[in-house]
């Protein structure tokens, strides 16, 4: 019964915040299940049903990484970047020590520029890395302080801690404030949108993902991001956690060559989240 009384007091305290339709149509919602829970004879259970469903709504909502429902949410790059041919390839949970290097060289020998979600403990331990990221032409993004299983379960003070660590880990080390900003496996909850809007962080998922920390073939991964690929595309790959093939070496870097030749056959031009949101 906790949850139900949660929400209310929580949208009253941020009415300069524009709350999403669904959270402000969840508010009345949940009124008008308690007024006529109260005030009907026998509607108990049914205003209980009515507050239940609101809730699986609202969860579901949380679990589509590409849902727009609880907030404002990129999955593609704007129109003016898609009418200059460029696609945003985003590479999370680095820095790697045994993966990012490869990974920026393979960038390098396609004169072609990425964007790193990065945990900032895993900066922490590789501040030299992450200096060497940017100095590359890169773009390093947040991506959470730990990369913690149960971020979405998070409440605002919970998510302000893990994000605004993050966001005063990568800009002491790489000197640049992030702007833009991906929750652990995309998972969220009501509460992060407000958190984001005050940070001034935008929320970026994806167009496509190849599953790339489970996947095990680089032929399987590079197919889901190629199908339909197309200007203004985000697609999403993994330095950290990276499946290995069967051969051991890290899925990611079996993807790239291959999806970087097929952009450029394609004339598409692979940019960094700011550049690509900077017009
Ligand atoms: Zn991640």
């Amino acid at each position: 019964m906790g949850e139900f009384r949660a929400m209310p007091p929580a949208l009253a305290a941020s009415e300069s915040w524009p709350w999403p339709p669904i959270v402000r149509a969840s508010a009345g919602w949940h009124l008008l299940a308690v007024a006529g829970g109260v005030l009907v004879p026998g509607a108990t259970p049914w205003a209980i049903g009515a507050i239940v469903l609101n809730h699986a709504v609202i969860t579901a909502a949380g679990l589509t990484p590409r849902s727009s429902l609880l907030g404002p949410n990129l999955t593609r790059l704007p129109e003016a970047a898609a009418a200059r041919c460029e696609v945003a390839i985003t590479i999370d949970d680095g820095p790697d020590p045994e993966v990012t290097p490869q990974v920026l060289d393979l960038l390098d020998a396609h004169g072609q520029r990425a964007t790193f979600f990065c945990i900032a403990e895993r900066v922490l331990a590789h501040p030299e890395l992450a200096r060497e990221i940017a100095a590359r032409g890169h773009s390093i993004q947040n991506h959470t302080a730990r990369h913690r299983h149960n971020f979405s379960f998070l409440g605002p003070r919970g998510f302000a801690a893990e994000i605004s660590r993050a966001q005063q880990v990568l800009h002491e080390t790489t000197g640049e404030r992030p702007s833009c900003f991906r929750a652990p496996a995309g998972l969220r909850n009501p509460f992060l949108a407000p958190v984001l809007h005050r940070m001034g962080l935008s929320l970026v998922s994806w167009t496509r993902r190849g599953f790339d920390t489970r996947e095990r073939s680089a032929a399987t991964v590079l197919a889901r991001l190629t199908r339909d690929l197309r200007a203004g595309d985000i697609l999403l790959l993994h330095d950290g956690n990276a499946a290995r093939t069967a051969a051991g070496r890290p899925v990611v870097l079996e993807v790239l060559p291959p999806l970087l030749a097929r952009m450029h056959a394609d004339g598409l031009r692979a940019v960094t989240l700011p550049e690509a949101l900077a017009a």
